[in-house]
């Protein structure tokens, strides 16, 4: 297989250290093609339908808030899709384990991530950790429009009558 794809989230903590610039450095050494990015808020819904797989853990309520920019007062992340070979495996192993302070020190989370008084991990990316699971994040972070070549089947549908904000 030639193209794999890839989310990654560069959560609020990156943004609230200052680390954007560090971080893409380190996803840019791996040589694999951004194919698309973009700087949002993460509404409510959102973050629910992306974790939505880890309702009922104790440490729910808290990565909803996190990814939501509720813990850190800045409320942008950044959303990259990355294509390549392997590039789940690869974006993994510089990314380093869930648990910052098991993660390898060399790894994203090893070296810059930590965990808060308050037993919050705050480990600054999200990485899609299978196929399937890409593909569903992909699908549910970017419209096709924002990715821009067809990475997935899409199709035409006539949409009659929605509300846009445009530029005034
Ligand atoms: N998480 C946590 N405590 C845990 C496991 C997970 O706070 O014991 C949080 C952490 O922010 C993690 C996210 O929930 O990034 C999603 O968990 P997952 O198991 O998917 O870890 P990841 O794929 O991000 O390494
Ligand atoms: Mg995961």
């Amino acid at each position: 297989m030639k193209n794999d794809y890839v989310l990654v989230v560069l959560k609020p903590d990156v943004m609230a250290k200052g680390l954007m610039g560090h971080v893409f450095s380190r996803l840019s050494e791996t040589g694999l093609e951004l194919v698309a990015m973009k700087i949002l808020s993460v509404s409510r819904e959102l973050a629910e339908a992306h974790y939505h797989h880890l309702e009922g853990q104790a440490f729910y309520g808290d990565i909803i808030k996190y990814l939501q920019g509720k813990l850190h007062g800045q409320h942008k992340v950044v959303a990259l899709v990355y294509a390549g070979k392997n590039a789940i495996a690869v974006c993994r192993d510089i990314t380093g384990a869930t648990n910052p302070e098991e993660a390898e020190p060399k790894t994203i989370r090893g070296s810059l991530g930590r965990i808060t008084t308050k037993g919050v991990y705050e480990n600054l990316l999200h990485v899609s950790s299978e196929k399937e699971e890409a593909l569903r994040e992909i699908k549910l972070w970017f419209t096709p429009e924002e990715i821009g070549s067809d990475i997935f089947p899409t199709k035409v549908e006539m949409i009659k009558s929605f509300k846009k904000k445009v530029w005034k």
